[in-house]
Formats: C-alpha cells, sequence, structure tokens
C-alpha cells in the first residue's frame, strides 16, 4: 500500500523515540548497578578495553596468535565473572543489555533490506490515524466497557454476544473471515469495536483501511470524471483490494443511482475476491431495504454476520 511521505516521517520519528529510549534505558541501568556494586563498575572498565587489548595482541608480531588466545579467554572469564555479580545481586544476565521493542531489526524498522514487520505495522497504525481514526489508543477490545448495556439482561447479553463475535472474527485473522454488519444507533459502540478489529488485525500484518462510506464515495465519483487519459490510478482501486475494509457510516451518503451502483461493485467486488469488509450503519434491516435495491440488500442481509447493538447512548451516559 503506499503511504505518503507525512506518514513515513511519523514512523521514522516513532522509531528513532523507540531506539533512544532504549539506549537510555540500558544506560540508566548501567549506571545504577554501577552505583550499587563497585566491584562490577571496575570489572565494566576492564571489559571496555578489550578491543584495544585484541588490537594490541594482533599486532605483537610473532606471538600475536596466543597472545589474542589469551585476551579472549580474559575476556570470557570477565563476563562470566559479571553474569555472577548481577545474579548476587538478584539480576537476569542481560539487565544492562539494550532491550529493544522490536529486537528483529532492534528497532531500525529494517532486517538487513527488508522493511521489518513492526515497521509495516507502524505505518499501518499511523495511516489509520491520518484517516481519522482518532482513538487508536483508547478504542481497544479490553476497554470496551460492557457496563454501559445493563439496561436489561437481554441487551446485555446481546452486547456481550456482540464482543465475542468481534474478538472471534480478529481471532487468526484471514480475509476470508467474512463480513460483519454492525447495527445500531449512535453511540452504542459500532466504532468502539470497529477501531478496536482494525487494532487487532493491524497486529496481524494485514493492511486494513478504516474510512466512512461517504468519503469511499467521493473518490469513486472522482473516478469517475478523471481524464481518461490519466495515468494516475485510481482512487478507489484499493478499497477493491485491501484485505480488511472497514465502512464507517453506511445510509449517511447522499443516495443516487450512481452510489447505490458503486457501493453495489464494492460489496460485490469484494465478496467475489474473498476480502473481508466490516460495515456500520445506523440504519434499520427495514430502512437498508428500503434505500438499496434487491440485490445490494440480498447481499448485506445474506452475506453477512449482523451484530445489533442495543442499549442507551453511551456518550450521554458519560456525561
Ligand atoms: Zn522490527
Amino acid at each position: 500500500m503506499a503511504y505518503t511521505r507525512d506518514i513515513y516521517r511519523r514512523v521514522q520519528d516513532e522509531l528513532l523515540r523507540r531506539r533512544d529510549t532504549a539506549l537510555s534505558e540500558a544506560q540508566a541501568r548501567r549506571e545504577e548497578v554501577h552505583r550499587r556494586n563497585g566491584e562490577l563498575k571496575v570489572l565494566d572498565a576492564a571489559l571496555s578495553h578489550t578491543a584495544m587489548h585484541l588490537f594490541e595482541a594482533a599486532t605483537s608480531g610473532a606471538n600475536a596468535k596466543a597472545r589474542m588466545e589469551e585476551v579472549r579467554r580474559e575476556n570470557e572469564a570477565l563476563l562470566a565473572a559479571r553474569v555472577e555479580l548481577l545474579a548476587d545481586m538478584g539480576l537476569p544476565a542481560d539487565y544492562t543489555e539494550v532491550h529493544y521493542t522490536c529486537p528483529a531489526c532492534s528497532d531500525t524498522g529494517y532486517v538487513l533490506t527488508s522493511m521489518c514487520a513492526c515497521q509495516r505495522k507502524l505505518l499501518q497504525l499511523e495511516a489509520l490515524r491520518a484517516g481519522g481514526v482518532a482513538n487508536t489508543e483508547t478504542q481497544t477490545f479490553e476497554s470496551f466497557d460492557l457496563d454501559y448495556y445493563n439496561d436489561t439482561p437481554a441487551i446485555r447479553h446481546r452486547m456481550e454476544q456482540n464482543l465475542a463475535a468481534a474478538k472471534e472474527y480478529c481471532e487468526d485473522f484471514t480475509p476470508a473471515k467474512g463480513n460483519l454488519l454492525l447495527m445500531g444507533g449512535t453511540g452504542l459502540g459500532k466504532t468502539h469495536l470497529s477501531t478496536a478489529i482494525a487494532l487487532r488485525v493491524i497486529e496481524q500484518g494485514y493492511p486494513v483501511i478504516y474510512e466512512t462510506v461517504q468519503a469511499v464515495l467521493a473518490d469513486f465519483e472522482y473516478d469517475r470524471f478523471r481524464n481518461s487519459y490519466s495515468t494516475e490510478e485510481g482512487r478507489a482501486e484499493k478499497y477493491l483490494e485491501v484485505p480488511l475494509l472497514i465502512l464507517d457510516d453506511l445510509g449517511t451518503e447522499f443516495s443516487s443511482q450512481f452510489t447505490v451502483s458503486c457501493l453495489y461493485q464494492l460489496v460485490n467486488t469484494r465478496l467475489v475476491r474473498g476480502l473481508a469488509t466490516v460495515i456500520s450503519t445506523n440504519l434499520t434491516v427495514q430502512e437498508i431495504q428500503e434505500r438499496y435495491d434487491a440485490r445490494l440488500t440480498s447481499r448485506f442481509l445474506g452475506e453477512y454476520r449482523v451484530l445489533q447493538f442495543l442499549g442507551t447512548d453511551v456518550r450521554l451516559q458519560k456525561r
């Protein structure tokens, strides 16, 4: 997937921040053990001369090989002594090592010349934020609070099932996982669960696009009036290809023959290609039937698992 320069820059900043943090925390742990244990400090000073001693040995003429072997043995003895001193303090052998967020790439974002999976995920996450999904920190499965749905035991039970279904959808995600239709009024947690799904799927390394139906249709519209000689790639193409598309706010778009036909093309192409789609809407089943033609309605109601959101607007309860 293509990312803007801004997204790349933010990811580079984040990787740099991770490296800096890892290095300064390791340095702080080192200073801490030196303060607590003078012997270890002396030992580290001796270890810091190993490279110089090796160089001297290597250039010591006829005895070079034997001298180098001796330096290596000394170094190993010092390292073993160091592990023991740390153990005496109740600390693991790697206590003063640098602990990177991603050990595979040491938070550089690359393993040799290939982009590391951690950088790919960061790019995805930044793209999600750039696309207007603001609550990537707070809207997780863990923070989905079922206590807002205690209106009746039946409502509570339904929402428990919705949460479980959304989690299950993300478990061992593949684009063949099927489709979800999140139905229900405003403020009942549809956006929260959509964001949580996006995050969980990105975590597994799959590209995700999260967009409002209006914005998606605007891109179809743009492509429609684009100069047919243009070599520029169509803007709507990505919605037909991304492994998981999350479409927000179905039913808020201006409805015309063109938009209904675009939606059908989008929904149907993704079904044919076996790609996963999650759609949220305030519309009721009856409103869907009134608003869209029979072909589209039968896709929604036949090929999507419907999760009905019930309760009282959470935002009003929070006030
Ligand atoms: Zn990495």
